[in-house]
Order: C-alpha cells, then structure tokens, then sequence
C-alpha cells in the first residue's frame, strides 16, 4: 500500500481513539486532525510514528505533543471561523496548522517561537503542507504580541507557572486563553475568559499533563531546569 494511503487509514484510526477516549468532542476539532498530515510535521526519523498518541522529540530538546492532549486544549479553547488566535510555542508547527483550519481562510494564527531552529523547521513544515494564514514571528511569546493584540484566542503550547499578564493583557473581550500551568514536572489546564473586562479563570481538568517549559520572561527561569 502506498505511504499516502496508510497514513491516512492510520489518521482516521487516531482520530476515532480520539473521539472513544472523548479527547476529540466537536466536529471542527475532528476535521481539523483529518485534514494535517502529521507526518509532515515531525522529525524524518520518526515519520513512520507519527499517528502513534504519544509526544515525538523535533530536536533542540523540544517536542511536538501527544495528540489527545493537543485535542483536549483545542476542544477548551473553541475557536471560531474567522477568529485571530495567538499561539505560544509554535515547535513544529502541527498546532499552528489545526488552528489554521479551525479559523479558517477568514481567520489569522499569529505563532511565536523561541529558538531560530524551529522557526526553519515549522516554517518549511507549514509551506509544504500549503497552510497560508499562519505568520510566524520569532520571539518570547510569554510577553505575548503587543503588536498584533488583541487576541480572540491564545493557546500556551508550554508549560507556565502562572499564565502570563501580558498575554491577558492581550486578550480580546469574550477572548479565552488554554494553558498547562503548574511546576516543571506536572501541570494541568487553565483557562481564562475575558467577559465584559472581568476575567475569570477556572481549573478545566483533574488530568494532569507534561508539557516542555515556558522560557523568556514570564516563564520558568534557567537556572530551574
Ligand atoms: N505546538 C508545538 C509544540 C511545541 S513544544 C507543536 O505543535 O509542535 C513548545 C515550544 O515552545 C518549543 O518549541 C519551545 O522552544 C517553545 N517555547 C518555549 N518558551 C517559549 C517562549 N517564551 N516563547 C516562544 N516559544 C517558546
């Protein structure tokens, strides 16, 4: 059987496990995993992986994550069609390109990413896969974009201490932010919404999960890992 065919046979079947273990809720969720070929955005080496549910290194100590996980934040953060989402962490850029379906062609995903490497890798990761509304800027991302704010939606790719100001700061009105916060080793997911300039933050899960940590200015400091 060609390559194409058992990767695709292999994304419905993840996708289906995704929605038994009800990581995967909503259609637009389901149709966003559908549509990114996974292979396409993790290292060569471990192409043959890539509809495993687990978290696959992408060099410089970093990794794309674990489907199921990267679902359930999705399903926290219910974006909408022609929604700006900001998201912090870009890596290989698999994340980046569901958000791109899930605000569609009206829609804009603004990504930051720390280290020059994987702004190469994600970058050509996301032309080869034709993704058009992504705009990768290079940078500390826990001090947000200023620039482009606000933001409808903000994803935190990496584990925080605490969600940063700047990126609630940055925050639209009715706008939701879906982090892992916790300690190195552990964290589960916060989300905050910002209604009528109030914000309210709850707790979304028991689970926890392991994310790589938040660097730069409001993430944890160097000397702490
Ligand atoms: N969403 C990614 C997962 C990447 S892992 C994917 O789909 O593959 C988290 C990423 O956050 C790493 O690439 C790391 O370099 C990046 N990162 C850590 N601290 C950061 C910061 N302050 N600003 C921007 N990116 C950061």
């Amino acid at each position: 059987m060609p390559e194409k065919e058992v990767f695709g046979l292999q994304k419905k079947q993840l996708v289906e496990s995704m929605k038994l273990n009800q990581a995967v809720g909503s259609k637009a969720v389901e149709e966003a995993f559908l549509k990114v070929p996974r292979e396409e955005f993790v290292s060569p080496q471990y192409r043959s992986q890539a509809y495993s549910d687990t978290a696959l290194p992408i060099g410089f100590f970093q990794t794309i994550s674990q489907p199921s996980t990267i679902a359930a934040m999705l399903e926290l953060l219910e974006v909408k069609p022609g929604q700006k989402v900001l998201e912090v962490g870009l890596g290989s850029g698999y994340v980046a390109a569901l958000l791109s379906n899930l605000v569609g062609e009206k829609g804009k995903v603004y990504a930051i990413e720390f280290l020059k490497g994987l702004i190469d890798f994600s970058k050509s990761n996301l032309e080869r896969t034709g993704v058009k509304n992504v705009e990768i800027i290079q940078g500390d991302g826990s001090q947000g974009l200023q620039a482009k704010a606000p933001f409808d939606r903000i994803l935190v790719s990496c584990a925080c201490p605490f969600i940063p100001k700047p990126l609630v700061d940055q925050l639209a009105e009715k706008g939701r932010i879906v982090a892992p916060v916790g300690d190195l080793y552990m964290q589960y997911f916060e989300v905050i919404q910002k209604i009528k300039g109030k914000i309210l933050k709850k707790q979304a899960s028991d689970q926890m999960f392991v994310f790589v940590p938040l660097r730069g200015k409001y993430g944890f400091q160097k000397d702490s890992f």
